[in-house]
């Protein structure tokens, strides 16, 4: 008898649906003596075959999907056939960078795995992707040959499962500090072993490229500019000067960095340590004006409950970076929150114009880049929506 998660009556239909998540709610029983991380069938109440994962009893989540076949073993072949499928599609040059391996997206749940240029670097979300982490280390270094697999796995969601912070070589040689990558034709520093999420917002790249269509000859301020992907971007384009406002000076540092890697100049004055929040309210008091403002802020709404809370300083930065903006100026502004859905954030964005007293028309809707796919059966892997707005 295989190791069972047997669902309460009547719970089946999002498995049947092909969703990957098993809630602790609608589940019946499990085995005592399956120890957490382990392989599991989860069965009807009438002892039916829905799908096979792995198994966290504490967690919300009891249960990710790996497989909807009941004949599919969870051994060596499938990480093999699942990496190299996520992997084939994503086409790339040799300095480029992309995310490989999207989580449930990829049918592989609790897994993240980027390349930068040669080298790759894992996240393990789960104790289920934990446990398998040799085998999967293993594949990756059979089909890919990088120099080296680093880990960055220093993510909040780890707590929840029981697991401290995870980082360093998994297989190969350290990576160096910096590693360069070309992006759309530009090049930028990745500090794949300590930069934020594994060292660069991957699921901007298709929008770093879009935004260039709205910025020629233009002053613009870059909100929340991590090491200034949009800035280079901008300034590629022909944007007459980038303001970079972040909270971290090392992002700063490597944002003056990334300019001068692509032969572009910059004043000391462009690049602002500041709170975005309270700098934007300094430059309204200052009567500061410009031509494109980009805000990409960090997710705001970690969980349900934040997300009243969340949705007000969405609209406070809305409002004021809209009151600065100059006529016929555009106001790119994202949500990276999932919990924040598109018609939200567009309304959100629509309460911040009413209250700005700004007339604006959507003129482009922006997403997660093509790297970072949606499976329709999992709508909650869209987290990332962006709204381009022209300002009269
Ligand atoms: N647009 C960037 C990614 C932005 S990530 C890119 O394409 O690469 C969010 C950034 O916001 C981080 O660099 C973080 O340091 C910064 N940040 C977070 N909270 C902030 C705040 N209140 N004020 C200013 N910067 C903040």
């Amino acid at each position: 008898m295989p190791n069972q998660v047997i669902l309460k009556p009547n719970r089946d239909r999002p498995l049947r649906h092909k969703h990957p998540w098993v809630f602790s709610g609608a589940i019946e029983r499990i085995d005592p003596a399956i120890p957490d991380g382990e392989v599991i069938d989860v069965v009807t109440a009438r002892g039916e075959f829905l799908g096979r994962g792995y198994l966290k009893r504490k967690s919300q989540i009891a249960v990710r999907v790996l497989t909807w076949d009941a004949a599919e073993a969870i051994d060596e072949g499938f990480w093999s056939r699942r990496l190299a499928l996520a992997i084939a599609w994503r086409v790339m040059g040799d300095h480029e960078a992309r995310r490989l391996v999207n989580a449930e997206s990829d049918g592989l749940p609790g897994l993240i795995v980027d390349r930068y240029g040669e080298w790759l670097v894992l996240q393990a979300l789960t104790l289920g992707i934990e446990q398998f982490k040799p085998v999967i280390v293993q594949q990756l270094t059979s089909i890919l040959r990088p120099p080296g697999i680093y880990e960055r796995s220093e993510v909040d969601v780890r707590e929840k499962e029981g697991l401290p912070p995870a980082s360093g070589v998994l297989a190969g040689r350290e990576p160096p500090d910096r590693v360069e990558i070309e992006e759309n034709g530009q090049r930028y520093l990745v500090e794949l072993k300590r930069g934020h999420k594994t060292g660069f917002y991957l699921d901007q790249r298709e929008n770093r490229r879009k935004v260039q269509a709205y910025v020629g000859e233009a002053e613009v301020l870059n909100l929340f500019s991590f090491s200034g992907g949009f800035a280079v971007a901008a300034l590629k384009a022909g944007a007459k000067s980038v303001v970079n406002v972040d909270s971290s000076a090392d992002a700063l540092q490597l944002a003056r960095e990334n300019l001068r890697l692509n032969g572009l100049d910059a004043n000391e004055a462009d690049f602002v340590e500041a709170d975005v929040f309270s700098y934007l309210r300094r430059l309204r008091a200052e009567q500061r004006t410009f031509d494109v403002i980009i805000a990409d802020p960090p997710k705001l709404a970690q969980t349900q409950g934040q997300l009243e809370r969340a949705a007000r300083a969405y609209k406070d930065l809305n409002l004021v970076a809209l009151q600065i903006l100059r006529p016929g100026g555009y106001l790119i502004t994202f949500s990276c929150s999932g919990l924040i859905t598109p018609d939200l954030f567009q309304k959100i964005v629509f309460g911040a114009a009413i209250d700005a007293g700004r007339e604006a028309q959507i003129v482009e809707r922006l997403t997660q880049a093509s790297d970072h796919p949606v499976l329709l059966s999992f709508p909650e892997g869209e987290y990332l929506k962006g709204l381009v707005c022209r300002v009269r």
